[in-house]
C-alpha cells in the first residue's frame, strides 16, 4: 500500500499544481477523477507482490468516489485457499472498510478478467463496474468464455471494461509463465542427471 499512496500523493502534487497554476480554486480537488490507466496500474504494482512470492501475478483494487477502498493480490498458494485471488481479497478488505457487504457505486480494477468465482462475488457486493487488463480465453467469465456479470437472469449486471494496459497486463503474467517452466525444466533435467542406476539396466 505505500507504493499506492505515494503514487496517489504524486498525482495529487501535479493536479494541484496545475490547477494552482491556472488560478483555480484548491476545492476543484475532490472532484478530480482519475483515468482508469491510473488505477490499472496501481493493481499491476499489486500484481507484483503475487508474482514476488510465487503466485500467478493478478493485482486488483475496488475503488469508490476516487478512493481505494480495498487491495489484494493472488495469495491462493501461500493461504491455502482456493478462493484467495486478487478480487476476493480485494472485496473482503473493501467490505471491511465500508463496514457493508454491499459495495455500489463502486469499481473494481483488476489486471486479469475474473473467474467465474470473482465474478459472482462481483455480482452479490453489486460492484457498479470492473475494469481488466489481460483477456483470460480459458477462464474468463467477463465476455470470453462466460458472460456472468453481464447475464441478465441476474437481478445485477455490472459493466465491464476489458484490454486498460493489455500489454503490460499480458506481459507480466507471460513472464511469471515462462519463468516458471524454465524453472520446471531445470528441476526435471537435474532429477535426470541424478537418475536411479537400475534404469541403465533396463
Ligand atoms: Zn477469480
Amino acid at each position: 500500500m505505500e507504493t499506492i499512496a505515494i503514487m496517489h500523493k504524486l498525482a495529487c502534487c501535479k493536479l494541484s499544481a496545475l490547477i494552482f497554476g491556472k488560478n483555480f480554486i484548491l476545492m476543484s480537488l475532490p472532484f478530480i477523477t482519475y483515468s482508469d490507466e491510473y488505477w490499472l496500474q496501481q493493481a499491476l504494482d499489486l500484481a507484483e507482490r503475487a508474482y514476488q512470492q510465487g503466485e500467478v501475478p493478478v493485482g486488483a483494487l475496488l475503488v469508490r468516489d476516487n478512493q481505494i477502498l480495498g487491495a489484494g493480490w493472488n495469495q491462493s498458494i501461500s493461504q491455502h485457499d482456493p478462493s484467495a485471488h486478487a478480487e476476493i481479497l480485494a472485496l473482503r478488505a473493501a467490505g471491511l472498510a465500508a463496514n457493508n457487504y454491499r459495495l455500489p457505486k463502486s469499481t473494481l480494477y483488476v489486471t486479469l478478467e475474473p473467474c467465474v468465482m470473482c465474478a459472482g462475488a462481483l455480482l452479490h457486493a453489486r460492484v457498479d463496474r470492473v475494469v481488466f487488463g489481460a483477456y483470460d480465453a480459458k477462464t474468463g467469465a467477463a465476455g470470453s468464455v462466460f458472460d456472468v456479470l453481464l447475464d441478465r437472469r441476474h437481478n445485477h449486471q455490472v459493466q465491464v471494461t476489458g484490454g486498460v494496459l493489455q500489454q503490460a497486463c499480458v506481459e507480466q503474467i507471460q513472464a511469471f509463465f515462462k519463468e516458471r517452466r524454465l524453472a520446471q525444466k531445470a528441476a526435471k533435467l537435474k532429477h535426470l542427471s541424478v537418475g536411479e542406476p537400475t534404469n541403465l539396466k533396463n
